[in-house]
């Protein structure tokens, strides 16, 4: 797997880079996919390129493949002068409407040959995307169709194209990774995981955070994984910091028609907005009342604009933020939105340690933004890492004041990360901005520090001085430790 490069990580976030040879472009990534309908432009693929940057989109092979009027332009002309558009264009394959209308009339061969004859750049087999929940005799009955279409897929000669590999099984951990671990060994080139849409339109976030965790477990790190039908700016950065580097999106179009007004924190009706909370060139040249008093389509497409505004600014926000080394702290701000968010995010950090294995050992700094920042994977690293110092000392005295010559030895303990030698204090992440105001979930993980030291050292006598510890956290410390607060009186 040649055509993706991994440039920078953060949490498992990914700055990456996606060539498209058919195409002669490179994508860069995290980025959008707009969806273009071929029959309905809501906002023109030249513009998408010209006007929002667009590097690359998704359209329809099996719109176009079924269409009296276009299926013969598509084939004569080719996608690209069809739609007007330079960049990459991936075409997905009539899995969707398999999906919603139980039946399509084409083969994986068939729209694998008719994909590559109009000149798509990522074509996609006919996968069965199995929605969650379902039994599990059916999940796994339909992953076997999807690894046979898969398995023909890549046998199938398709020329340049690049070739995606859908990933599916439901709402069950093991199939999905098990999936993804075949997924690879097909040489297939993009890795879309499917049939999530229907977690998203239920925001079950929590859910959708463990399909993709799950997922990616079992791809590793070979190409680029898309999300599809992902399309609310507000869960990019989370799915970013999952591991996810392609995202498309008719959500701008279809909000867009139904007057809903996109932002990083949910959705606004443009019915209730009084002021427009953004300053794209929509928002700045119009006011709420203006656009409500417009004709449907001048509307719809100002709204279209400003969607896919928000969209783009927010894609430019998470390369912005895993380039610095902060996607958690946009994560942890984003999750704020919408309590489903919230559960999404502590989802996603029961897979800290999964995440782990990418993040940079050192940035430039870790904000301390919430009680869930207690669970990020550098204060789990910080932890698993402390068998790496040796302590020959029969007494040692850990605080969070200064160090005492009582003592043949004095470590620093800071929350949420615990115990460290002061010869690190200077380090990532021990560097931490914390609030003056610790928190019980920075305190009890630097408890559950203590005792991991305790544990790797039964023989070492310690004392632990805290600032004020709750009792939640004191109750974690390994009763052998002699405890006391910073500001008691001796
Ligand atoms: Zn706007």
């Amino acid at each position: 797997m040649t055509n993706f490069e991994v440039r920078q990580y953060d949490a498992a976030g990914r700055l990456g880079e996606l060539e498209v040879p058919r195409a002669g472009v490179t994508v860069q990534t995290p980025t959008i996919l707009p969806v273009v309908n071929p029959h309905v432009q809501t906002v023109d693929p030249s513009a998408l390129e010209s006007e929002f940057g667009a590097e690359i989109l998704i359209t329809n092979s099996y719109i176009l493949h079924g269409s009296e009027e276009l299926r013969e332009p598509a084939l004569e002309q080719g996608l690209h002068d069809l739609l007007d558009f330079s960049g990459a264009i991936m075409t997905d394959s009539g899995s969707f409407q398999l999906a919603e209308y139980g039946d399509i009339d084409v083969t994986t061969e068939e729209i694998l040959q008719f994909q590559s004859d109009i000149g798509s750049d990522i074509g996609t087999p006919v996968d069965i995307p199995t929605p969650p929940d379902v039994d599990r005799e059916r999940a796994e009955s339909e992953l076997e169709t999807t690894q046979d279409r898969l398995e023909r897929a890549a046998a199938a000669d398709t020329g340049e194209m690049l070739v995606s590999a859908p990933v599916q099984g439901s709402t069950y951990p093991d199939l999905r990774e098990r999936a993804a671990e075949h997924a690879t060994t097909t040489g297939l080139d993009v890795f879309p995981l499917g049939a999530v849409v229907p977690l998203m339109n239920e925001y079950r976030y929590a859910d959708l955070a463990d399909v993709v965790a799950a997922c990616k477990r079992g791809l590793g790190e070979v190409g680029p994984v898309h999300l599809f039908g992902a399309g609310h700016p507000m869960m990019f950065a989370m799915a970013a910091a999952l591991g996810c580097d392609l995202f498309d999106s008719a959500a701008y179009a279809l909000y867009a028609r139904d007057d809903r007004y996109l932002t990083v924190r949910g959705t606004e009706l443009l019915d209730e907005l009084e002021q427009f909370p953004c300053t794209c060139p929509i928002c700045t040249d119009h006011t709420p009342a203006e656009l409500r008093d417009m004709d449907d389509e001048t509307r719809q497409d100002l709204l279209a604009r400003h969607n896919l505004h928000v969209t783009y600014g927010e894609i430019r926000t998470v390369r912005q933020a895993i380039r610095s080394g902060n996607l958690l702290e946009l994560v942890d701000s984003r999750a704020r939105g919408h309590p489903a968010m919230l559960d999404g995010y502590r989802t996603l950090l029961d897979h800290a340690e999964q995440l782990e294995r990418t993040d940079p050992v050192s940035k430039d700094a870790f904000f301390y933004t919430s009680s869930e920042s207690a669970r990020r994977p550098e204060v789990l690293r910080h932890q698993e890492r402390l068998d790496r110092f040796d302590l020959d000392a029969d007494e040692v005295l850990l605080t969070e004041g200064g160090s005492n010559d009582r003592y043949d030895e004095t470590w620093g303990v800071c929350p949420p990360f615990g115990p460290y030698p002061r010869e690190l204090g200077d380090t990532y992440p021990l560097t931490a901005e914390v609030p003056d105001r610790t928190d019980r979930a920075a305190c009890e993980a630097a408890a559950d520090g203590v005792a991991r030291l305790v544990e790797l050292h039964p023989d070492v006598s310690f004392t632990l001085v805290h600032d004020d510890w709750p009792e939640t956290a004191l109750d974690r410390v390994p009763d052998s430790v002699r405890v006391r607060d910073l500001h008691a009186r001796e």
